[in-house]
């Protein structure tokens, strides 16, 4: 069991981030928000995936006044992304979001007092993020110019460390700031490219204070590299019980996030969304064509929904006798492959043997019966 960090419940739109909530998906749209049809087409694809709250870039009026039109249109929590212009905050809050997410370093704090006080007034909360993209280096852990190779190795290690130092000694300049204008409704974030220094900057945050914490390594890339990065930086830090929301940051499209950040839950045993398949990898005793059995199982069962909601249900395709009885007796569904044939084990029974070529299509029957 992973025991959560204590942290402040802070509302978002008709749903809960940090305290007994359950950990929040998000992502991102990745069109112009002026772009009106195309956001609430995308924002309909991430909803049927399961995506809980999108973001969107404002970067001027056009913007807002499109946000004013996607709020009417949809159900699900919007998130103002604003960079530079206080103005812009205020705007966008004005038009309905739900949240809206800052850099405070890059922003005038008159501007930012003023934000602060309309998200009181409206209830919504704000994001408050610092990353090492745009925040400077604490000027102390910077290796000297002169430093030779030896040196400069080792205070490159110490950088490392200074990049999570800086980050949550930035956070915490903005949370005291935000704090004095009677502002707590606040969410956390420490963003890095790297596993390592974001690691390190939301332990280290954590001894601080008890706001919510948005996870993520920013600027991850793309593919198999990006998805291995995000998947251990986030998972290191949800199996320590920090981090409330989380958003996969992927070169690639919004859905692909929200399933990534749902394999990431699912694989720790924090939230379960789709039915799991356990395959094996096969070896020179597999007689069978598992890996067929598998693509066409995965093809019709990967994201449909639990027969039980929030449950766990678990599908073992076995490639022979040595593990593939045991795997498919704890799943609740499974077969253990033998010469040219299969054995199908229900809830730890097996119940009947399938000969190789009818075995994908009645494994298949079998789970939509208990479906
Ligand atoms: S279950 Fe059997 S076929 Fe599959 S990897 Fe293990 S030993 Fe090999």
């Amino acid at each position: 069991m992973i025991k959560r960090r204590k942290t402040r419940k802070v509302r978002l739109g008709n749903l809960f981030i940090g305290g007994n909530a359950p950990i929040l998906i998000q992502s991102m749209i990745k069109v112009p928000t002026s772009a009106t049809k195309r956001v609430l087409s995308q924002i309909k694809r991430l909803e049927k995936c399961g995506c809980e709250a999108v973001r969107l870039a404002i970067t001027g009026d056009e913007d807002v006044s499109s946000l004013k039109k996607i709020k009417k249109a949809v159900k699900i929590p919007l998130v103002a992304d604003i960079q530079f212009h206080t103005s812009l905050a205020v705007k966008a809050i004005a038009a309905g979001a739900d949240k809206v997410r800052l850099n405070p370093g890059n922003m005038k704090k008159k501007g930012l007092k003023e934000i602060a006080h309309l998200a009181k007034e409206r209830g919504i909360p704000l994001r408050i993020g610092a990353n090492s993209g745009s925040i400077d280096l604490h000027p102390h852990l910077s290796p000297p110019p002169t430093a030779s190779f030896r040196e400069a190795k080792r205070w490159g290690r110490i950088e490392e460390r200074g990049i999570a130092f800086s980050l949550v000694s930035a956070v915490n300049d903005w949370l005291k700031f935000f704090e004095d204008t009677g502002f707590f409704d606040i969410i956390i974030s420490l963003k890095t490219p790297e596993v390592e220094s974001t690691v390190s900057a939301y332990r280290m945050m954590a001894k601080d204070c008890n706001y919510p914490f948005h996870l993520g390594i920013t600027e991850a890339g793309s593919g198999r590299e990006a998805i291995v990065k995000s998947s251990l930086g986030i998972g290191i830090l949800l199996r320590e019980g920090l981090g409330d929301t989380i958003r996969v940051s992927l070169t690639e499209s919004p859905e692909e996030e929200v399933k990534v950040a749902q394999e990431i839950l699912q694989s720790l045993g924090i939230r379960f969304f789709h039915p799991e398949i356990i395959s094996c990898p096969t070896c020179g005793r597999c007689t069978i064509n598992l890996p067929e059995i598998v693509k066409e199982v995965k093809k019709k069962l990967i994201y449909s929904p639990l027969p039980t909601p929030h449950s766990p249900f678990k599908i073992a395709i076995m490639g022979c006798a040595v593990n593939g009885p045991g795997e498919a007796k704890e799943a609740d569904i499974g077969i253990a492959g033998g010469k040219g044939a299969g054995l199908l084990f229900k809830k730890g029974k097996p119940i009947r043997k399938i000969k190789e070529g009818k075995l994908a299509e009645e494994l298949l029957r079998e789970i939509t019966k208990t479906m």
